[in-house]
């Protein structure tokens, strides 16, 4: 009886180590950089995620790798998308 109603219980994860990649080849403006990338945007296209790390972030202009998005970073950018 308790059985099953903790069980429905642990499926609800608040931090998933494996973020799904519905943001991978998204364009994103990258406005939380201290500067932009040396070639001077501020746009970046997620990549896929590798090991332990996040999306990769990768120039929009000149594809230099400018650093992960976090998975708090993530789920904003995503909450962005679905408003439209
Ligand atoms: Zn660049």
């Amino acid at each position: 009886m308790l059985a099953s109603s903790s069980a429905a219980a642990a499926q609800f994860d608040l931090f998933p180590t494996t973020p799904s990649p519905p943001l991978v080849g998204t364009t994103v403006v990258v406005d939380w950089w201290p500067e932009p990338c040396t070639c001077g945007i501020r746009l970046a296209i997620v990549g896929s995620s590798a090991g332990p790390h996040e999306n990769r972030l990768i120039c929009a202009s000149c594809t230099r790798h400018r650093g992960w998005l976090s998975a708090a970073r993530a789920a904003l950018l995503l909450s962005t998308q679905n408003r439209g």
